[in-house]
């Protein structure tokens, strides 16, 4: 098996990935908060994590990837007073959104999608446990996470404390004990959403959301927390001082995560993206203005950078990708009639082995190329065998060439995709991975297939 190196941004370098515990591989990306259409920098985390979840799912026999909703936030309470939507309605409609273009983009559904306001009463329990401990405190009508209380504090971002206090932008409030103090849970008026609280009527500070979640879904400790580089600070320095503190591990900054993999910022044609600007750039708009391949042109185009770089949004860097898409497509295309061989069960080594080495994509797309090569001079003796790797590189990469499948799919030759991916969902039902197994049904559902579940197995046919 490929040893998978990555680079680590609480140990600052490369480091072998080991599981805790190698049955069961674990990890927590922070997710959106819903209230808005997700621009292509939120997408580059979408995509980075769905990678390395399917090159994870490659190595080891079971994984959970928990990735969450944030629904309540005054970013949400402001959309909904602007819009004058509810606020359910405003996070219903952005979750749903959410969930449609990142699967346009090739982004499996995590297991488990929790939301915040499903697990208050966890939060709660934590900031409780937080102000027992000493490291936090209520103050009108707040709760409070006292920084000085923490000494390991800063050590995932490196920021001293005068960063820590200009970076964490805090308001002028007289409750601080300390101006680098952070909230865990702030009062709600009337017609803010709320709950119940030991420190009166109100809701969860951001921070404390993702530290529940990823207990409550994953235990502590588990292997990857990831996220964009934007949230390293203050979003995960605090979800670190909490999970830790709570626990009572306070000189232990991996007793809530071993490993933190950030990816990169993007920019739009060399300039940050801003509303004041007008260059965001919404993965809404990109895949309704094109075909409906063309998401999987948009992921192949955030891949092209190695994930830790920043990645510059440009006409080039999508040129780039649609012509390695349709490179793929026409090796397909020529692989049409060539049957699967079953038997082989790996991607490309290569291939493999670049993504090993932190996510090496550049790189990956190199050896991909090399790949589709092969088929062009290969020998008719050689091609399943080929049409097999390739499949199989794709489905690690996360990319479907639509059409090349919509023609198999109408063909009555191979059909070794469609068993492969009942399979998959057999598994991921034993697995309890419900999620998993309906995104399968309706992958097939897309491709004209139906899905009729028997005493004796799935039974599959066209429609
Ligand atoms: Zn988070």
């Amino acid at each position: 098996m490929a040893a998978l190196q990555l680079y680590n941004t609480l140990s600052r370098k490369k480091d072998i990935f080991t599981p805790l515990d190698p049955a069961h591989v674990r990890l927590y990306a922070c997710g959106p908060t819903v209230y808005n259409y997700a621009h292509i920098g939120n997408a580059r985390m979408a995509v980075v994590f769905d990678l390395l979840v399917r090159l994870l799912r490659t190595l080891y026999p079971k994984v959970t990837y928990v990735s969450n909703i944030t629904d309540v936030d005054d970013k949400i309470i402001a959309a909904a007073r602007e819009s004058g939507a509810s606020i359910d309605e405003i996070t219903k409609k952005y979750a749903q959104v959410y969930n449609e273009d990142m699967k346009a983009l090739g982004v499996a559904a995590p297991d488990i999608q929790p939301l915040a306001t499903t697990h208050i009463t966890h939060m709660i329990a934590l900031i409780e446990a937080l102000i027992e401990k000493g490291h936090a405190y209520a103050a009108d009508g707040h709760a409070l996470f006292h920084v000085p209380s923490f000494p390991a504090y800063g050590g995932l971002s490196g920021r001293s404390r005068d960063e820590q206090i200009a970076g964490a932008r805090v308001e002028v409030a007289s409750y601080k004990k300390d101006p680098a103090d952070f909230v865990l849970w702030k009062p709600s008026s009337g017609d803010e959403p709320g709950w119940d609280s030991p420190w009166g009527y109100g809701r969860p500070g951001w921070h404390i959301e993702c530290s529940a979640m990823a207990q409550t879904h994953l235990g502590l400790p588990f292997d990857i927390h990831g996220g964009g580089a934007d949230l390293k600070f203050p979003h995960h320095e605090n979800e670190i001082a909490q999970s830790c503190c709570a626990s009572g591990a306070e000189e232990d900054l991996s007793a809530f995560a071993k490993m933190w993999v950030h990816n990169g910022f993007v920019t739009v044609e060399g300039e940050k993206m801003s509303k004041s600007l007008g260059n965001v750039v919404l993965v809404h708009d990109e895949i309704a203005q094109h075909k409906a391949s063309y998401g999987q042109v948009i992921r192949l185009a955030l891949l092209s950078a190695h994930y830790r770089k920043p990645l510059d949004w440009n006409a080039q860097i999508l040129h780039q990708a649609e012509k390695l898409y349709e490179k793929m497509t026409r090796a397909l295309e020529t692989l049409k009639d060539v049957p699967v061989d079953e038997t082989v069960k790996e991607p490309d080594t290569a291939v493999l082995a670049a993504l090993c080495d932190d996510l090496n994509t550049p790189l990956a797309f190199t050896k991909l190329g090399d790949v589709l090569g092969d088929i062009r001079k290969a020998e008719d003796t050689a091609q399943p065998v080929l049409k097999a790797t390739l499949l199989n590189t794709l489905s690690l990469l996360g990319i479907t060439p639509e059409d090349s499948f919509a023609q198999e799919a109408g063909s009555n030759g191979d059909n070794g995709w469609i068993e492969a991916l009942l399979a998959e969902r057999t598994q991921a039902k034993t697995d309890r991975n419900f999620a998993r197994a309906d995104e399968i049904r309706d992958e097939l559902a897309a491709k004209g297939i139906t899905i009729e579940d028997t005493p004796s197995g799935p039974i599959w046919r066209r429609v």
